[in-house]
């Protein structure tokens, strides 16, 4: 419905004067936020749609004037092929690893873009998940990971048609083809169909007589992968990588496979915690130091950081290290390292000590 639709610049959160690079920049922000590879929550993917509609009118002078005198009734008539027809994300997102072409336009608008592939072929792979924990410092710097995918695809040799090559499948006769039974009764002037597998093939519709050898008449043989995937810098927890092509083989012969999306988590580490760019440490500070102030050296992702503990520190206190954090995904910045003071009181004490703190409660009475 029409009237439920945002105006298109209150969607990318841009002035209506905003110039072209306003737009791009404030697309690009939003588009990586909430690109469905990388936004798993409720709602992104939808979000996702309105943010490349939004960005494919306002991008376009054409469609903009059109926009700006007529809303969304001077865009009547634009079919989505012409929409996003226009529009490199290859260039605008090149380098980051998602799906911002045809792929996903398919997915979303039902339609392909022009230039896309032509008739459907066979039917495409599932596509596939995988796990990869990679340690903060990866998050730091980017870099190259391997991953390990065991997965079966498509017979190389029969190419998923499961017959050695050169034969054909004998068609069932029973079902002529069809894999299924259909089974009609009649009772008191009522017909009824009752439909089943075919008891002769099992469903297939045929009969393999001559299995390719490679497979042994399966289809798909099984494979280990050793895949290099490049993690970009400050790689969001969660996120997906797709890798196009390494997915489940298609039930189809000679069908392409599906993706692998490649999900990347951080590795726990025992000296912080990350909460998205920040990354959050405990750290000890004796009565005493807390009392007195201090200076204590940290770990940081940048090698040992030294700390100023302020006199009269509280338990809990948190202490901010500036661009100690873990760098801003798709942006310049860095996050910081905050440290979460736990003030020590010492439980045991010896003699000495004992009468030195007397003495201190003895002062304050
Ligand atoms: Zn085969
Ligand atoms: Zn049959």
């Amino acid at each position: 419905m029409a009237d439920t639709k945002r105006d298109y610049y209150e969607v990318l959160g841009v002035p209506r004067e905003a110039d072209a690079k306003a737009i791009k920049d404030a697309f690009r922000a939003l588009a990586l936020k909430y690109h469905p590879d990388r936004n798993k929550e409720p709602g992104a993917e939808e979000r996702f749609k309105e943010i490349a509609e939004a960005y494919a009118v306002l991008s376009d002078p054409k469609k903009r004037a059109d926009y700006d005198a007529g809303g969304f009734e001077g865009l009547k008539g634009v079919r989505p092929e012409d929409l996003f027809g226009g529009i490199d994300f290859e260039n605008l997102f090149g380098g980051l690893g998602f799906d911002f072409g045809g792929g996903i336009f398919d997915r979303f608008f039902g339609g392909r873009r022009p230039g896309a592939r032509g008739p459907r072929g066979p039917l495409r792979g599932e596509n596939m998940e995988v796990l990869l924990r990679v340690p903060l410092e990866r998050v730091l710097t980017g870099g190259e990971e391997i991953v390990h995918v065991d997965h079966p695809v498509q017979c190389p040799v029969c190419k998923g048609a499961r017959a050695k090559p050169g034969t054909a499948p004998r068609v069932c006769e029973t079902c002529q083809g069809s894999g299924r039974q259909v089974r009609t009764s009649r009772e008191g002037g009522m017909m009824f169909e009752q439909v089943t597998a075919c008891p002769e093939c099992g469903g297939h519709g045929s009969f393999i007589d001559h299995p390719c050898e490679e497979c042994h008449g399966r289809g798909v043989v099984p494979r280990s992968e050793k895949l290099t995937v490049k993690i970009p810098v400050g790689v969001e927890e969660g996120m997906a990588l797709r890798i196009p092509g390494h997915g489940y083989a298609s039930s189809e012969p000679n069908g392409p496979p599906g993706d692998l999306f490649v999900i990347v988590r951080t590795l726990p580490d025992p000296r912080f915690e990350r909460d998205g760019a920040d990354l959050w440490r405990v750290q000890d500070v004796v009565v005493t130091d807390a009392v007195l102030g201090t200076q204590i050296e940290v770990p940081t992702l940048d090698g040992p950081a030294s700390v100023k503990v302020p006199a009269g520190t509280q338990p809990d206190t948190v202490l901010r290290l500036r661009h100690k954090g873990l760098p801003d995904f798709g942006n310049r910045g860095r996050g910081d390292l905050m440290l979460r003071l736990r003030v020590v009181v010492p439980e045991r004490l010896s003699n000495e000590e004992r009468r030195l703190y007397e003495q201190l409660r003895a002062l304050r009475r």
